[in-house]
């Protein structure tokens, strides 16, 4: 990983600090159901604050086309003041004269969030002129929100070749997680991907076999793998137009050296659907009118034993239909075993990208790895191995 600098090597008191910050929580009825991404950027407001700085918050919610007031962070500012214990003023737009007026009038210490970026059309553009905007509003930029990284957008990368740029505390935590565990990781490392589908993860697996020593393949897409072997896999999600595909990456697999582990056993069941009765069997067993929802106990067994010797684990994806019970089987007791060798000290484990985060949570192992990304496409790329825009800026 290239170096790229800290909060611990900026000056900031009395500086103007715009920090992109990652605010696009979800939202329910108008209340914010998961305030993760929340929680996860007060370090940094607390710190730069605490230093004496002015924090200018950034950030996109959702994905207008121009100003829609269902877009607005205005109510998201109030969340965040609650969260972190001190007002958060708020501007009703990111650049322009009222703005300009709104950040001179700060104290060191003082927290103004802006509009939504997203709401002009340079911010996804990286328009210079809009670059340019942003940037007389701020002395100092912070790069605190790694899931939106992956964009080169004016708020993400633009900023940071104008200003002085440094990363916030949790794109730091974050970076400094993922180098370990893919940059220069303890060996062995094991990778595990599920989820449903090859096509969206073909990328990801290519890139993943040339790095890691074990990859676990789960969730939807094994059974791609399985019917490339010659197996019936009945009516389980399976893309039968990538079977050649996969035949590919296991073939990439075996050159490399990494190990493929397919699951050898699985939880079958007729419908898709919570409880819908179902049986073991192995996955040389499945009837025409059977689906494959889970990996079966011996398939996890397997994946277990195989973990207690794995020095780094990083994971995307669940094994199963983990949102219906009892296809969530597998998902949990991996989850739990990673989780126990962790806290033991005997293994690096991150976990991202997309439903992981709700898969961890859900088998309660959501503050017991090394690291969870909140990210979803970033953390994604990151794990194919593209380099990510936002970071690649911080690191010039
Ligand atoms: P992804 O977003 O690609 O990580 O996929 C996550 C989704 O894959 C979850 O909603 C799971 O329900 C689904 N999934 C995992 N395993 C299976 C399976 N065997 N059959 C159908 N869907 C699955």
């Amino acid at each position: 990983m290239s170096s790229f600098k800290t909060l611990d090597n900026a000056e900031l008191r009395g500086k103007r600090v715009l920090v992109r910050v990652d605010l696009n929580v979800p939202v329910e009825n108008g209340v914010v159901s998961d305030a993760t991404r929340i929680d996860r950027i007060l370090p940094t407001i607390r710190d730069i604050a605490e230093q004496g700085g002015k924090v200018i918050l950034l950030a996109h919610f959702g994905r207008p086309k121009g100003r829609e007031a269902k877009d607005s962070l205005k109510p998201i500012a109030a969340v965040l003041a609650a969260h972190l214990g001190r007002p958060v003023a708020f501007a009703d737009d990111c650049v322009g004269a009222a703005v300009s007026d709104a950040v001179a009038a700060m104290a060191p210490g003082d927290v103004l969030c802006l509009e939504n970026t997203r709401f002009h059309a340079g911010e996804e553009k990286n328009d210079p002129a809009f670059v340019a905007a942003l940037a007389s509003l701020g002395d100092v930029y912070v790069n605190d929100a790694f899931s939106a990284a992956h964009r080169a957008h004016a708020s993400t990368e633009g900023l940071a070749h104008v200003l002085p740029a440094y990363a916030g505390r949790t794109m730091q935590a974050e970076l400094e997680a993922l180098d370990k565990a893919l940059g220069k990781p303890a060996r062995p490392v094991m990778a595990i991907v599920g989820g449903a589908k090859v096509s969206t993860k073909l990328e990801l697996l290519g890139n993943l076999v040339s790095k890691v020593d074990v990859l676990v393949i789960g969730g939807g897409m094994a059974n791609t793998f399985l019917a490339a072997r010659g197996l019936d896999v009945g009516k389980s999600l399976c893309e039968r137009d990538l079977v050649a595909t996969a035949r590919e990456i296991e073939a990439k697999a075996m050159a490399a050296g990494c190990t493929i582990l397919l699951p050898v056993d699985a939880l079958a069941a007729k419908e898709f659907k919570a409880n819908p009765g179902h049986r073991v069997a192995p996955v040389s067993d499945i009837k025409a009118d059977e689906m494959i929802l889970d990996a079966g106990p011996v398939s996890v067994e397997a994946v277990i034993t195989c973990l207690q010797t794995t020095e780094t684990l990083v994971w995307n994806g669940p094994f199963g239909a983990f949102e219906l019970e009892p296809f969530d089987t597998a998902t949990v007791a991996v989850a739990k075993a990673a989780a126990a060798l962790t806290k033991a000290g005997k293994l690096v484990s991150v976990a991202g990208g997309g439903d992981t985060v709700s898969a961890m949570n859900h088998a309660g192992v959501g503050d017991d790895l090394t690291y969870i990304s909140t990210a979803g496409g970033a953390f994604l790329e990151w794990m194919e191995g593209k380099p990510l825009p936002g970071v690649e800026a911080l690191t010039e």
